[in-house]
């Protein structure tokens, strides 16, 4: 007897591009949309193939892998220059908060558009479905 229904997998979303239209802050979809609606806040859906993006569950993920991006290269810059220049403490103090506060600023919203991309990749938490807006079209 023939199965009416259809056990197939859906076809693979390609996890590099996908990373890369995250990181550059758009629809990890089309590349064309924005992801954001300001500096965090995910759009519902993409403005230009109307991918749904609230499905997204970033929550503290980003926040998490930029504090360990940031600390990573603040960190060694930080010992380095302690042990190789005689800068005096007013100087440490003034350099590196300003230099972690500036690297998670930038990478924040990078990362979390890259979160976002990698969970529509693997079609995670309701990303999974052919059902939304862009696979209508
Ligand atoms: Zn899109």
């Amino acid at each position: 007897m023939r199965d009416l229904i259809d056990r197939s997998e859906p076809a693979p979303r390609p996890l590099g591009p996908a990373l890369a239209k995250g990181w550059r802050r758009r629809c990890p979809h089309c590349g064309g949309g924005h992801l954001f609606d300001g500096y965090l806040t995910v759009r519902p859906a993409c403005d230009i193939c109307g991918e749904e993006l609230h499905h997204h569950r970033a929550d503290d993920a980003p926040s998490w892998l930029t504090i360990l991006i940031v600390g990573h290269l603040v960190a060694p810059l930080m010992i380095s220059a302690y042990q190789l220049f005689d800068l005096p403490m007013w100087a440490h103090a003034a350099i590196w908060p300003v230099l972690a506060l500036t690297g998670v600023v930038i990478l924040l919203p990078r990362v979390k558009g890259g979160v976002v991309a990698f969970q529509w990749a693997h079609r995670m938490h309701g990303f999974e479905a052919e059902t939304n807006a862009a696979a209508a079209r």
